[in-house]
Order: C-alpha cells, then sequence, then structure tokens
C-alpha cells in the first residue's frame, strides 16, 4: 500500500504545505481521506501518475471543518471523468451530518450543487464502527473535538487520528499498526501554555505517549499548526521520537511512501 501526503497542514495552509488530505493506493483502488486544499495535489503530474486508472474516486470525510472539505470545490476541475462518492460521516460520530456539505457547495458560497456537476456524485453517510469502501476496510472511532470528528484505522497498516484531542482510550483502537497518522497541534512547552483541550486538538507530549503505548511501527505527525517553518517540524519529530521512541516520520506533501509490515 501507498501513502501520498497532499496536504498536511492545519487550518491555514502555510510554508508551502496545503491542508489536510491523504491518497492511499492499494490494490489497483484509491482512497483519499479528507479533502483540505491538498486535494489540488491531484492536479500535480506525479500525483495523477499514482491515481489508479479507473472511473471512480472515493472519498472519506472525518468531519465538516474547512480545512477537511474545502478541496471538495474544486473537484468539477479535477475529477470531471470519474464517479465521485464521499463517505461523510454522521450522528454519533458528528453533530452535523451530511447536510452541511450541502450548504457548502450552493450558491452562493459555489455556483452550482452537487446535482449540477459534469460527474456523478454520491454522498454516503456513514456512523461505523465499520466502514467498507470498495477494498479498503476500515474501522471508525468517534474522537472529541468541537461538533465531532471520527477517527480512522485501515487493518494493519494504517490508522488517521486527526482533528481530536488525544484519547489514551485510542491506544487500543491503533495498536500494532504499521503508520499512525496522529495530528499535532502543540508542542510541550505551548501545551504548558494553552489548554489543548479547549482547542480540542492534541499536544506532542501526548501523542508521543500513545504511539509508545499503542506500539505503531511508525509515528507520522500531521496538521501541522501553520506557524510552524519546516525546521520547527523537524525539530518536532525529534522530541516525539526520543519520547515516544518510535521511528518518527515527517510525512513531505507529493512524497509516495510504502505502508505496511512489509514495506
Ligand atoms: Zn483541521
Ligand atoms: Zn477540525
Amino acid at each position: 500500500m501507498r501513502l501520498l501526503p497532499l496536504g498536511c497542514g492545519g487550518f491555514i495552509p502555510a510554508h508551502g504545505r496545503q491542508t489536510m488530505c491523504f491518497l492511499v493506493v492499494d490494490g489497483g483502488e484509491a482512497l483519499l481521506l479528507d479533502a483540505g486544499s491538498g486535494l489540488a495535489r491531484l492536479l500535480e503530474p506525479r500525483v495523477a501518475a499514482a491515481l489508479p486508472p479507473g472511473d471512480r474516486l472515493d472519498i472519506v470525510l472525518t468531519h465538516y471543518h474547512l480545512d477537511h472539505v474545502v478541496g471538495l470545490s474544486y473537484l468539477p476541475g479535477l475529477a470531471r471523468d470519474r464517479r465521485v462518492r464521499i463517505f461523510a460521516p454522521a450522528a454519533p460520530l458528528t453533530e452535523s451530518g451530511p447536510e452541511a456539505l450541502e450548504r457548502l457547495i450552493a450558491p452562493p458560497l459555489f455556483p452550482v450543487r452537487f446535482e449540477a456537476w459534469p460527474m456523478p456524485v454520491e454522498i454516503v453517510p456513514y456512523a461505523g464502527p465499520e466502514l467498507v469502501v470498495g477494498r479498503f476496510e476500515l474501522r471508525v472511532r468517534a474522537q472529541r473535538h468541537p461538533g465531532g470528528s471520527a477517527g480512522l484505522r485501515l487493518d494493519d497498516r494504517l490508522a488517521y487520528l486527526t482533528d481530536t484531542v488525544v484519547d489514551p482510550a485510542s491506544a487500543e483502537f491503533v495498536a500494532g499498526v504499521d503508520t499512525l497518522l496522529h495530528e499535532v497541534w502543540l508542542t510541550a512547552e505551548e501545551a504548558g501554555t494553552e489548554d489543548a483541550g479547549r482547542t480540542g486538538h492534541s499536544a506532542a507530549p501526548g501523542v508521543a505517549d500513545l504511539a509508545r503505548r499503542a506500539e505503531v511501527g511508525r509515528l507520522m505527525p500531521v496538521h501541522h499548526h501553520p506557524r510552524r517553518t519546516t525546521a520547527d517540524l523537524e525539530a518536532l519529530a525529534l522530541d516525539l521520537a526520543a519520547r515516544a521512541g518510535r521511528d518518527v516520520l515527517l510525512p513531505a506533501e507529493g512524497d509516495s511512501l510504502a505502508v505496511g509490515r512489509r514495506r
């Protein structure tokens, strides 16, 4: 399985980073996790070449904040030759359901509604605890974040926990997974002055402790704070590795990374 990070930033595109979007490719099928501004990278030749040929594009959203959904509005310019399926979280995972998307993709915020797009769009609500998207079998867990969000695990290879307060109970959910993508919004230093619980996000020490307890193969910090430079992130990754005692890899947008025990 390959993972192509297309957007690793949270909130604001900054320092060359786009907002949250990850392309997962396995066995000739593809899945996008979230649809932030990083979805625009589907226009880049390397990314386009990694997308398996086919007539379908599947997207799983974790929640409805703009840094995870704004890229949906790019789809008529990026995927007009594919049938698009958007797997959209619903209660009890999130307070809002897919109707949030009907508000975003509608005048005056967007000129045409989904029904009038040049390709068919199907919106599929999901509530867990399982979700099957083509060949991908996901497990789903509710997370604590303003409005709620969904944590996702794809068999033993990949888990994606973002836009959540770090939750020690996630250790069981991600136990033994090869690659854990987990948000790290605050550094240890910032966590001393800012209440992570109030932000609805995670601080580095808690994420490192979770990765250690869950014995994940590798931790990839994502959903970076827009104020962080690449040098800041490299320092953060070293801190995480020291505390977690696990491999920590800072994913670069446009990379194609092997994921799974035999990587
Ligand atoms: Zn976010
Ligand atoms: Zn959010």
